[in-house]
């Protein structure tokens, strides 16, 4: 056979247009690499089942089965004659196949045969059946005259032996690889479309440095190729995924070893800490004594901004755990080295609440150019994009001019119009909450060749595997410790569709904290009626209740004797002030509102959350949500009502959200639950469909090797001149792949 088909190869010229027109449309394979990486999902012993799941009535299906019983069964009568009703196995599926004329076929199905049958699904008393199925005998040693069988199948058979191609006796094989597949074109079909390109396929050409295959007992990429789609042992198949896989983590770690060079060779402002400044100052003043982990952090990245090389660093602590005055401390120094600062917050409530709490915090510090301001104190800056017209303009004066060392904002920082006199220090809160593109545009606002030093902070953990992989430019700083006076939250789940006489028990409690002179929230999955729900649940038909409905019942009903404030994201911005302001104050006992208080919201004297359709929200949100209560000396209550039914997965979500208050534990059960593609971000479908057999989750081991490989490798050869191959696929999968996990909300 002539072995000249290459990897970059169309399909249609090999396979046909009907058939290659199928995985265009169905997969987007056009061809030969896209067709070998399509790799099967999983294997099948002793015969092909159907396509992916349990097929449906009317279903046309394809099997590979071997037959485990033939009876000849006598019609009832009035009906005259009798038929064969054949038993099948067909991998772990059992299903019946039964044919009208039994004479002739008594002496084909015989018990023990191998064949392929095809036609379409009944079911009899919960047994699949095929009535009358066009079959296919699988012989070993079959030729074109004596194919075996009837209808669709046998002209596949013998057009596929003039076609050289052996179908019958590759069928026969013990293992089965199973694609994954769709109504249109089935597991079988895509496998005929694989042998084809296989039989033809000139030997691959090995990508990979001889001593990283030979050290790492790798196959060759050849064989690997070739033994995940025809595997005669499970230990091919295994084999096989584990060098491909291997591929993926390397190609990965190149991509993000290369970045960590590109960024070490920018040059930042170096601003080290000074004796005396405002910095000083304000720790003289501190209005607590900082826990080890925050002095641990703050001297990190006090080290790292003084140095001329971008500082990038993850902080990452629970909710509570006191991130925003580490945050402080070494903008404070950026400050003191003549230099501002950026704090960017994912929300007008919270950007809003940092500019009050840090300005407070500051005191006299934080009043520059006003009257009585400390020598060395600094201008402190909102910008949102609500703001008035001359707000706005007074505010974006005082940065350009460099008035304001420390600039607060949302997304309205980023704009082209915001110029500052000298950024030496971006810091992002919440960074989930925005995406690289934002994070580089708002670093890109530095003079001309510098890079400010960046800090981004999560209070939603990042599994190990994945802040090595994904935030592989970043160091991560943990905050492990809370600091002292955070108390205990309990969680209870509500599981309303069991019983709902608990129900005026939690605005009970609320009632009663309230009388203790505390504060409660109540949180709700949606605004109001001409929505259909928070973006990303996807809920068709929301049987949830409205914050704006939930706000007039408990108003003028179970809560009626108490203050009850309404905040949502729709509400003017200076009303969404005015209830934020005034919940902090005391002067609202509940706040009936929407997530918009999920991140960062510190009000202490808050100790009892109730979450309406608790069952909307994904794991990490809830624990966001939660960590708005127990900030104070008070024990912090969080109830998670649900209507979900008993037992559903919906119900033991929220379970497993109450029984932990780890974050890193909880960060891996919402992982677990998304689909790792949606870790990777929307936008990078590049680098999604080039992680085929790599789980973030599961293959820590492969990645952590990956990585030291990557990095010996772009150490020594940072364009890997000397693997132009692998620089080849190391620059196709970087092509807009900036692998992010920040995208994701
Ligand atoms: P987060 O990490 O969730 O952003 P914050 O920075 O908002 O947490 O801190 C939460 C609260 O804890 C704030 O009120 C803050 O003033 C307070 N806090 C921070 N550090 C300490 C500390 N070392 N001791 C006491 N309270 C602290
Ligand atoms: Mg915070």
């Amino acid at each position: 056979m002539e072995a000249g088909v290459s990897l970059t190869d169309r399909l249609d010229g090999l396979l046909g247009r009907g058939v290659s027109a199928k995985l265009e449309n169905e997969f987007g394979i056009t061809s030969v690499v896209h067709l070998l990486q399509h790799y099967p999902r999983r294997y099948a012993r002793g015969g092909m089942p159907l396509g992916e799941d349990e097929a449906q009535a009317g279903d046309h299906i394809t099997v590979v089965a071997t037959i485990a019983r033939v009876d000849e069964i006598r019609m009832k009568p009035p009906k005259k004659g009798s038929f064969l009703k054949v038993t099948l196995h067909a991998d772990t599926q059992r299903l019946e196949a039964t044919f009208f004329n039994p004479k002739v076929l008594r002496h084909v199905m015989k018990p023990g045969k191998k064949m392929m049958f095809s036609g379409t699904v009944g079911f009899f008393r919960k047994n699949m059946q095929l009535t009358h199925p066009s079959y296919l005998e699988l012989r070993e040693t079959a030729d074109a005259e004596s194919v075996r069988g009837s209808g669709q199948l046998a002209e596949l058979a013998r057009a596929a032996q003039k076609a050289d191609s052996d179908i019958e006796s590759d069928l026969l094989r013990d293992i089965i690889p199973i694609y994954p597949s769709t109504k249109n074109i089935q597991s079988w079909e895509i496998w005929s479309c694989v042998r084809i390109v296989l039989d033809q396929l000139a030997p691959l050409p090995e990508m990979l440095p001889e001593e990283v295959v030979t050290q790492n007992q790798l196959l060759s990429y050849d064989q690997a190729i070739r033994l995940i789609h025809l595997p005669d042992s499970e230990a091919d198949f295994r084999n096989a995924q584990d060098r491909l896989r291997f591929d993926e983590a390397l190609l990965m770690q190149l991509i993000l070893a290369q970045q960590r060079v590109t960024e070490s060779r920018r040059s930042a402002p170096s601003m080290p800490a000074k004796a005396e400044g405002i910095a000083a100052r304000f720790d003289t003043n501190l209005p607590f004594t900082l826990t080890g982990g925050q002095r641990a952090a703050g001297e990190t990245i006090a080290e790292r901004i003084a140095q001329p090389a971008p500082m990038n660093v993850l902080l990452q602590g629970e909710v509570g755990s006191g991130k925003t005055i580490v945050a402080l401390r070494a903008m404070l120094q950026a400050i003191d080295a003549g230099y501002q600062c950026a704090l960017l917050a994912p929300t007008e409530v919270l950007a809003t609440q940092h500019y009050r709490s840090l300005r407070s915090m500051l005191g006299a510090l934080g009043q520059g150019g006003e009257l009585g301001a400390d020598d060395y104190a600094t201008g402190v800056v909102l910008l949102t994009g609500s703001m008035t017209v001359s707000q706005r303009k007074t505010a974006l004066l005082k940065i350009v001019t460099g008035d304001a060392g420390l600039v607060i904002g949302t997304h309205a920082l980023i704009q082209d119009t915001v110029e500052f006199f000298n950024l030496g220090l971006v810091v992002i809160d919440e960074q989930h909450r925005f995406g690289v593109e934002q994070r580089d545009h708002l670093r890109g606002k530095a003079q001309a060749g510098k890079t400010p030093h960046m800090l981004v902070m999560t209070a939603t953990p990042i599994p190990r595997t994945i802040a090595m992989t994904v935030f592989g430019a970043l160091e991560v700083i943990t905050l492990r410790e809370l600091p002292r006076g955070r108390s205990p939250i309990s969680t209870k789940v509500l599981a309303l569709s069991m019983s709902r006489k608990w129900l005026p028990r939690v605005w009970e409690r609320i009632v009663e904290e309230a009388a203790q002179g505390r504060q409660a929230y109540v949180v709700c999955s949606r605004i109001g009626d001409d929505e259909s729900g928070p973006a990303g649940n996807g809920s068709e038909a929301p049987s949830t209740t409205a914050v704006v409905d939930m706000f007039g019942y408990l108003r003028s009903g179970p809560l009626a004797e108490l203050r009850v404030g309404l905040l949502h994201g729709r509400l003017p911005a200076d009303e969404k002030d005015r209830v934020m302001r005034d919940f902090s104050a005391g002067e609202i006992d509940v706040l009936v509102c929407t997530t918009v208080i999920e991140v960062g919201v510190d009000v202490p004297n808050a100790t009892v959350m109730a979450i309406v359709d608790a069952d909307r929200f994904g794991v990490s949100q809830l624990h966001q949500l939660r960590g708005r209560v127990g900030r104070g000396a008070h024990a912090g209550l969080c109830i998670l009502m649900s209507e979900a039914a008993e037992g559903s997965s919906a119900l033991h979500r929220l379970s497993a959200v109450a029984a932990t208050t780890d974050g890193f534990r909880l960060a891996e059960l919402d992982l677990q639950q998304r689909r790792e593609g949606d870790v990777l971000g929307s936008a990078q479908s590049g680098t999604r469909s080039s992680l085929k057999l790599l789980s973030l989750l599961d293959h820590g081991a492969v990645i952590e090797k990956a990585r030291d490989i990557a990095d010996a490798m772009v150490t020594e050869d940072p364009e890997l001149a000397r693997a132009p191959q692998l620089a080849a696929m190391v620059n196709a999968m970087g092509d807009g792949a900036g692998i992010d996990y920040l995208d994701m909300t």
